[in-house]
Formats: structure tokens, sequence, C-alpha cells
């Protein structure tokens, strides 16, 4: 069983060769992870993707459907305006930062990307409110570009795996692609993100019950149950 002590002294090699193992446990596991949020296009999964911090991608699932009756283009997004935009997702936490977010993006995509959705992540991270985790969540996603993109969840089942130390999510994310081969990234991602949510919660981490318990050094440590 590893420890904090062997953990500390684990090779590059052995941290990759473990954390390949628990990405191969937890698809064991959950077959079925996959992104929660409904869509049917690209510019539908970037609106759901800005539209999801900070909020469940449950909640974000009941404003969607009606949004994108409405809204089929950036161009009809760009024509309305950031209230308008806000009246459809009250629901939605931060929906006054949102809209206008959403608003001044699809804008930018109208007149600066010809309506078409950019398909690379440094690109999309010129769209006003779109950051380097959900350009990567959007690439990986609409165009199957490898990435490993680091939201709370990720980055906090990383540390307690001893996979990473660190705190900046870019850093965690440079961390854990360099651990894995790139056709893993993406599942990796989604993995982490559903164990973070059924078993490795933030408050209360299940070990007991953890199917990479043998694999984590932190196993116990923070289990309160
Ligand atoms: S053993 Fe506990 S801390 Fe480690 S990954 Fe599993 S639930 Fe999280």
């Amino acid at each position: 069983m590893l420890n904090g002590a062997r953990m500390a002294r684990e090779s590059k090699e052995a941290r990759s060769r473990r954390f390949r193992e628990i990405v191969r446990r937890l698809e064991k596991a959950m077959p079925e992870a996959k992104i929660a949020l409904e869509y049917q296009d690209e510019l539908q999964l970037l609106v759901s993707v800005m539209l999801s911090a900070q909020c469940t991608d449950a909640v974000v699932n009941t404003v969607t459907p009606a949004l994108f009756a409405r809204y089929r283009t950036a161009a009809d997004y760009a024509r309305s305006t950031p209230s308008r935009l806000g009246e459809q997702i009250r629901r939605v936490g931060l929906w006054r930062a949102k809209s206008k977010a959403l608003h001044a993006a699809m804008t930018t995509i109208a007149q600066e990307f010809g309506g078409k959705l950019p398909r690379t992540r440094e690109e999309l991270c010129q769209l006003p409110g779109v950051g380097w985790k959900t350009a990567g969540v959007v690439v990986n996603h609409a165009f199957g570009t490898p990435a490993l993109p680091v939201d709370t969840h990720v980055g906090r089942v990383a540390r307690r795996l001893g996979l990473s130390r660190q705190e900046d999510p870019r850093k965690v994310e440079d961390e854990l692609a360099a651990l894995l081969p790139e056709k893993l990234w993406g599942r990796a991602h989604q993995l982490l993100i559903w164990h973070g949510r059924r078993t490795c919660e933030s408050r209360r981490p299940h070990c007991s019950r953890c199917v990479v318990l043998q694999l984590c050094p932190r196993r116990g440590v923070t289990e309160s149950d």
C-alpha cells in the first residue's frame, strides 16, 4: 500500500504507472462517466460550459433548452443584449456576469471568427469570459483535441492522490498531462470529475468505498464517516 513517505520518493515513471492504473480502475467502476451538460453542437457546448461555472450541470440543463431554441447562431446572441440574455438564464448562478460574458463572446465569434467556433484552445481563450479550463473542455468534446482541463474536482482529487502538489489549475494540468499518454487525457479529466463528485467529495471523501484506495496516499486521512 502506498503511504505519504513512499509517495514522496516515487519516481515519475512509477507515478505515471500509478496514474494509469487509477484511470483504469475508475474506468472499470464508471464506464458511463461522461459530460453531464446537454448540447447539440459545438456552439451550444461552449454556452453550456460558460454557464456551468460555479453552478451545477443539472441547473444549466434546465435553462439551455429554451435558450438554444431562441438563439441558434453566434449572430443571434450578438443581436440580443446582455439583459435579454440574462432574463433567460436567471436560474444560473452569477447570471448577470455570465449574460454579459456570453453576449461579448458570441459577438466576438460573429464578428471576428465568421460565426464559427474557434478550434484551438488559444483562440477560444481570446473570447471574453472563456478561460483555459473552459477552452479545454470545449476542444476536447467538440473537436476531440487531447486536453486534461482541471476544475475544482480534478484538482482536489489529483492532490489527494498525490499526482500533483500544485494549486494553480494550469500547473496541475501540466503535471497530470506529463504522466499520461495524450489519448487518455480527456478520459482522465472526465473520470476524476465523476470520482470527485461521487466518492472523493470535497468535505467527506468516502475512502472506505473508493476503488483506488490502495493507490492513494491520503486514504482515510480526511474521511469522516
Ligand atoms: S482513498 Fe479517499 S482521499 Fe484517496 S482518492 Fe479515494 S476517496 Fe479520495
